[in-house]
């Protein structure tokens, strides 16, 4: 992510924030796709992190994976 991204609602740039579960774990997004290589060979899934921006006047949050070009 390059340019923060801004509220559709109140045009304001959304603040970045981590977003985890109660027992302290992050949050992950778990792709269908395998992982290239010998970890895709043996069914290992692609995960990426997640990235949440949050905006500090409504409070609308926005979750990206944070995928590798
Ligand atoms: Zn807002």
């Amino acid at each position: 992510m390059t340019t923060d991204p801004r509220c559709p609602d109140c045009g304001v740039t959304m603040e970045e924030m981590t977003v985890q579960t109660s027992g302290g774990h992050h949050l992950q997004f778990l792709s269908d796709e395998t992982k290239e290589g010998l970890l895709g060979k043996l069914g290992v899934k692609q995960r990426y992190d997640g990235q949440t921006y949050v905006c500090p006047e409504c409070g609308l949050a926005r979750l990206y994976a944070d995928i590798d070009e």
